[in-house]
């Protein structure tokens, strides 16, 4: 279902908290010398992260029980996801969107998408080993892998091999 004014102007004042508040956050880390991995390539719309949304939370919002509901009500309430489950070792939650269509693979309300849909992967770049989906155009490069970089190619292998083994290691440009 398509968003109307008012969930545009919620989801519009949400994204721009995130925006500041995320933007600010991957300074400090980058200053800091803490974000790892930096993205390559470019979005090749297959909409693989359209199937099915996850969000990864906080210990509290996945185990308080009113923190959760409220957290699952959002979702469902704003943004249009419907809650199908939770993980408890990734602690994170799987939803449904009601704005995708299976059939066009295309977003009712890509204009008004909330912000992690804007932002992903690069969310998924502050684990210590970012995984993306086979399909995405996008990639993890790892920004400290100069070295290993080098020792590959000094390898006495095929150059499929290498090439392997620089995807396996986030070492693609
Ligand atoms: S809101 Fe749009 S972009 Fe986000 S998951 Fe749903 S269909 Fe995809
Ligand atoms: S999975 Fe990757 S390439 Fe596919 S739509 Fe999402 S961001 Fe784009």
């Amino acid at each position: 279902m398509k968003d109307g004014l008012v969930r545009r102007i919620v989801k519009g004042a949400v994204r721009l908290l995130w925006t500041v508040e995320l933007g600010w956050r991957r300074r400090v880390a980058k200053v800091l010398g803490r974000a790892r991995y930096r993205l390559g390539g470019a979005c090749e719309r297959c909409a693989k992260c359209c199937e099915e949304p996850t969000i990864h939370v906080g210990a509290l919002v996945f185990y308080v029980r009113s923190l959760r509901e409220a957290f699952l009500f959002w979702q469902r309430a704003v943004n249009g996801f419907r809650f199908v489950r939770a993980d408890r070792e990734a602690r994170s939650f799987a939803f449904e969107c009601t704005h995708f269509d299976r059939e066009t693979r295309r977003c009712d309300s890509y204009s008004s998408r909330p912000f992690m849909c804007r932002d992903y992967p690069r969310l998924l770049l502050d684990q210590p080993w970012p995984e993306l989906f086979p399909e995405c155009g996008y990639r993890a490069v790892d920004t400290q892998g100069g070295g290993m970089r080098d020792a590959i190619d000094a390898l006495d292998t095929s150059d499929e091999q290498k090439e392997k083994l620089r995807r396996r290691l986030h070492l693609v440009e």
